[in-house]
């Protein structure tokens, strides 16, 4: 049977698959949609059209078996032009999570087949009236680039289109590019018409409803982009010598357009979510309608958490770990407004666990992690939202009362760290009461606080030269027949050595034949044994150096790949002169290898050990295999206990002391992932990939990976954890060393331990035991020493005499080696045996002067102050005091002057009764 004959595609699921049924049959392979994290892109948060994926084959650094490809990519938009977050909900339309259909074309068709296909499928498959689709074209409004007629011809063309429905727009609507420079070329989009009932800006007097109008009438519903120059400059496109097509498809509108609602949320994509809400708030079918907005919110957000998650993103405080954290809490405040005061999104997370699992099972395989984490972060919202709400309250009222409209950003991202009120819930509650926030304030008051996580990436290390160069140079070099189609062979698996010949050299970024001692240079050879950094594995160091006469030497500080294709080498000359064409041994650092070897084995059992000891929710959010060391950044809410930690240990070091040999093999990415290899979020694999298996029958671990290891696990040597700590909320970080490193540390401990031992003259397994003796032993000694010092100073004590002033007896005195403590109990003393009476005792204390005074209660009646005594007596021992009228105490910096001090105390007591 035909697929044309088939029914219409009604369902979501059917849909989707009907738009990759169409292009299988046209030639395309079917790819499955990338990560939301895009691999290897670090200036995108997230990945946020179909063509993220394909960037670098479009940029000509990377390449794929095929040429024609159709996907549904997951993407996630919560900033810019293309999204606001705080339409998410308000509106039918916007969405935080969306998914993308798409059509490639890599050099292979170009616009007349993108047309005609885009044709037959909206208005034969999906059987959607010609008569209400327009299609636009480009026409540079600067008279600069050619008016795309190629494109608008093909539309005429086709069967049964209306030939007036081509219209044509300017660079804003028609003309995409990657960046300021790079591919780039005229695109055309298709509009379809919903019928004037749909027009949402009858009101708008200004409103013309047509095509590009920004009314609901006209959806916008498939981009097609036909990419052909490449800008190098504001002023220069130059043709592509190769042409290609990138096509987007708003999957979730197309969705709503073919199963005839308003709303991309009644479509079949939300309605289970928001039946499970309802289920939730037991609302009826009216009250459901009279909250849509919440059920929207809730439905959006609980969507978008669930894929994140998935993925590999946990609720954090910067970048995309902030926006995890942010939907949750969002969706679980609009859950408030409908009475959901418990945890519940994991609940409409089951709906869509449930609901799309089908096309996207990572949601089914990471299930428990999914709900765990959404509960975890609701709690967390919880303990804190009344507080930081109330705070908010407070920062809206001073924000009226300086009769300002706008809470200052950095009051907002308080709020956020102290309370935990992401900056876009502030926003939304400010809203409610007609104050706004300021977006750009919180979120560079967030910058400054952003941790610096300190990571000196290789990458910062390279060589700054244009890849433009390196593009030339490997074609120059196929061109000769020096390196062959594949370019320079990578093979960094085999042996440490490789007989080599230096087939280019660049100084400062240009060619040169040949370079001389200290110079800093990048040179290419055919074959290479250097491992580039990749999968958190750090890149091989060593040297090259030559086998004829007369001889140089190269250091190799690091090695990359600029290009598909082409792998670098950089580093500095040694001694002698390196010419191009001169033969060489290229030789790896071995030792280091084999330590990065030993740590990169190590870090895969330890992941398979922390799944097994804490749980299957324990996923890798980051690794880095160094040769001294190994970090391993993972998924878990709490600190491990040390019990754990211990556990873990163990189980780490059992499993190198069975020696597995670890089982190397290329396997198709599906068949892989089917049989449960782990793959790590934000790498990009291939078709097919390399796995790596420890274990005998029953499989330890097995991970996707394209690093280097140890033949078998006996090799890693000791395995020690030195520390377990918080990266982010709800990330844990381990750090461990393996063989060389963790038998240095092993050694030096256990020296230290024997060293101790001997001066203790114990054995060391009693060292333990000897030193909780020792410490019972000082405990005992200081408090005999006081009880000594206590009894010296009473004997000082029992040694003075008071004098009578004016009838009354005053005491004054030093008292070796007395504390204020000390001091008090003897002033303690005098005022038990004397009623009325004046006491002032000093004491030198770590050559600073410490003075108590004490004075009867009855005389304080009469006018007599402890806290001024004690004042007037320390300014002559340079000091100040305080305290109560009957206890006060000083200090002073001239404890030589203690006994003028003292003096005074008579006169000073006389003076004051008379
Ligand atoms: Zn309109
Ligand atoms: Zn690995």
């Amino acid at each position: 049977m035909g697929r044309t004959s088939s029914p219409i595609p009604r369902t979501s699921a059917e849909i989707r698959q009907s738009f990759l049924d169409f292009f299988e049959d046209r030639g395309h392979t079917i790819v499955p949609s990338s990560s939301l994290i895009p691999g290897g892109d670090q200036t995108l948060l997230f990945t946020n059209a179909g063509m993220v994926q394909f960037k670098d084959v479009f940029l000509g650094t990377g390449s794929r078996p095929y040429t024609r490809a159709a996907d549904s990519q997951k993407c996630m938009r919560v900033a810019g032009k293309h999204n606001d977050l705080e339409e998410v909900g308000r509106d039918d339309t916007h969405h935080t999570f969306f998914e993308m259909l798409g059509n490639w074309s890599f050099g292979d068709y170009y616009k007349k087949e993108a047309i005609s296909w885009a044709w037959e499928l909206l208005t034969e498959v999906w059987d959607l009236p010609k008569d209400r689709f327009y299609a636009t074209c480009f026409e540079d409004e600067k008279g600069e680039i050619p008016r795309d007629d190629e494109a608008a011809e093909y539309w005429r063309n086709q069967p049964g289109f209306n030939l007036d429905h081509v219209l044509f727009f300017g660079r804003e609507e028609n003309f995409w590019e990657m960046a300021d420079t790079g591919p780039c070329g005229p695109d055309s989009e298709i509009h379809f018409d919903r019928g004037p009932e749909y027009c949402d800006k009858q009101e708008d007097p200004d409103h013309v409803c047509q095509v590009n109008s920004d009314c609901q009438r006209y959806l916008e519903l498939w981009n097609l982009v036909f990419i052909q120059y490449n800008r190098t400059s504001p002023s220069d496109l130059n043709p592509l010598p190769s042409t290609h097509v990138d096509t987007g498809m708003g999957f979730e509108r197309v969705v709503s357009v073919l199963q005839n609602v308003d709303s991309n949320y009644r479509t079949d994509l939300f309605t289970p979510l928001l039946d499970s809400i309802q289920i939730l708030t037991g609302h009826s079918n009216d009250e459901r309608e009279e909250h849509f907005t919440p059920y929207r919110v809730i439905a959006d957000h609980a969507r978008a958490a669930t894929f994140l998650i998935a993925d590999g993103v946990v609720p954090g405080n910067l970048g995309r770990n902030y926006v995890c954290r942010m939907i949750i809490r969002r969706g679980s405040r609009f859950g408030s407004k409908i009475g959901l005061d418990k945890p519940f999104m994991a609940k409409v997370s089951e709906a869509v666990i449930e609901h799309y699992s089908d096309f996207y099972p990572e949601l089914a395989r990471n299930q428990a992690a999914i709900y765990q984490t959404i509960t975890d972060e609701e709690r967390r919202f919880h303990r804190t939202i009344d507080i930081g709400i109330s705070h908010l309250m407070n920062v809206i009222e001073e924000t009226r009362a300086a009769h300002l409209d706008t809470i200052p950003g950095d009051k907002a991202f308080d709020l956020y760290a102290t309370h935990g009120l992401p900056f876009e819930i502030t926003r939304d509650i400010a809203r409610e009461h007609g104050a706004d926030t300021d977006e750009v304030g919180f979120f560079e008051a967030m910058e400054i606080h952003r941790l610096v996580s300190g990571s000196d990436l290789e990458s910062e290390k390279q060589p700054k030269i244009d890849v433009e160069i390196f593009r030339s140079l490997l074609s120059d070099l196929q061109e000769k027949g020096t390196l062959g189609i594949e370019g320079v062979v990578y093979d960094p698996y085999g042996g440490f050595a490789q007989e080599i010949t230096i087939l280019a050299i660049l100084k400062d970024g240009t060619f040169v034949q040949s370079a001389t001692v200290n110079d800093e240079v990048v040179f290419v050879i055919p074959e290479t044994p250097f491992y580039i950094e990749a999968g958190g594995q750090v890149a091989d160091t060593g040297s090259i150096s030559s086998i004829t006469d007369p001889s140089w030497k190269i250091s190799v500080k690091g090695t990359y790949q600029p290009i598909d294709g082409l792998v670098v080498h950089y580093g500095e000359v040694i001694f002698g002169e390196p010419k191009v064409g001169d033969q060489g041994l290229a030789m790896i650092d071995a030792p280091r290898r084999r330590d990065i070897m030993r740590n990169h084995t190590a870090t895969h059992l330890l992941h398979a050990t922390l799944r097994r000891v804490l749980g299957e929710h324990v996923r890798q959010a980051g690794s880095l295999v160094a040769p001294d060391r190994l970090r391993f950044d993972f998924t878990h809410a709490e600190a491990m206990t040390p019990e754990q930690i211990t556990q873990v240990e163990q189980l780490v070091n059992e499993a190198i002391l069975s020696n597995y040999k670890l089982q190397i093999q290329h396997e198709t990415r599906d068949e892989a992932v089917t049989q449960g290899a782990m793959a790590l979020f934000g790498e990009t694999y291939g078709e097919t990939v390399r796995t790596v298996s420890i274990g005998d029958e029953e499989r330890l671990s097995y991970e996707l990976c394209g690093g280097t290891h140890v033949e078998n696990t006996g090799a890693i040597g000791p395995f020690l954890i030195l520390s377990e700590g918080s990266v982010a909320s709800g990330i844990r970080r381990i750090e461990a060393i393996t063989g060389r490193g963790a038998q240095k540390v092993i050694q030096s401990r256990l020296g230290v331990m024997n060293r101790i031992a001997g001066k203790l003259e114990v054995d060391p397994d009693t060292l333990e035991a000897k030193v909780n003796d020792l410490l019972e032993n000082q405990v005992n000694l200081e408090r005999e020493l006081r009880r000594f010092r206590d009894s010296e100073a009473m004997a000082y004590y029992e040694a003075l005499q008071p004098t009578a002033v004016s009838g009354i007896p005053v005491l004054t005195g030093t008292i070796p080696n007395g504390d204020v403590d000390v001091l008090r109990r003897l002033t303690d003393r005098f005022r038990a045996k004397h009623d009325n009476g004046v006491i002032v005792l000093a004491s030198m204390v770590e050559d600073r002067a410490v003075i108590v005074a004490a004075v009867s209660p009855d005389l304080v009646n009469r006018g007599l102050d402890a806290a001024e005594l004690v004042d007037e007596v320390a300014t002559i021992v340079d000091g100040k005091g305080g305290g109560k009228p009957t206890l006060a105490q000083a200090g002073g910096k001239a404890p030589e002057k203690i006994p003028n001090a003292l003096a005074i105390v008579p006169g000073w007591v006389k003076e004051r009764l008379a």
